[in-house]
């Protein structure tokens, strides 16, 4: 108890904090070059829970296919990638933080926010569009 008092810092080992924390630092780096964001979706316990309760909500975004016109501005508007995970019928849709910026964004008022089951992109409606560019 003496020499943690003299040495209050030595429990800590702050010289193996310092090499983890550039370790730590490179992987995140690194792994950025071939993974979005890598510290919100692999490290950040705050992205998890957003995460988990998205999953979990009955409130959900949906989009009404049959009136959408496939211009992606919702995707373009979008503070995160979550429509365009949407669109593309991506099996992990990334956090969606509810902004509701992409009800606004779309021309057609396809996009809603309520209870159900979110349905399934039409394959290949958001495709083409990509290829064209
Ligand atoms: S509500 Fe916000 S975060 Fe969710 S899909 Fe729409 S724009 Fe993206
Ligand atoms: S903004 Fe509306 S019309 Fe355009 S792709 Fe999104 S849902 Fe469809």
């Amino acid at each position: 108890m003496k020499r943690l008092q003299k040495k209050p810092f030595k429990v800590f080992k702050p010289e193996k904090i310092f090499v983890f924390g550039w370790v730590f630092l490179a992987v995140i780096l690194i792994s950025s070059l071939f993974v979005y964001r890598p510290w919100c979706s692999m490290f950040c316990p705050f992205g998890l829970v957003g995460w988990f309760f998205e999953k979990i909500s009955i409130f959900k975004i949906k989009v009404n296919y049959e009136t959408c016109i496939a211009c992606e501005s919702c995707a373009k508007s979008c503070p995160s990638t979550a429509m365009e995970s949407i669109l593309k019928r991506e099996k992990t849709i990334v956090d969606c933080y509810s902004s509701a910026t992409c009800l606004d964004a779309c021309p057609t008022g396809s996009i809603s926010f309520g209870t159900g089951k979110r349905d399934l992109p039409p394959a290949g409606k958001y495709d083409g569009k990509k290829k064209k560019e």
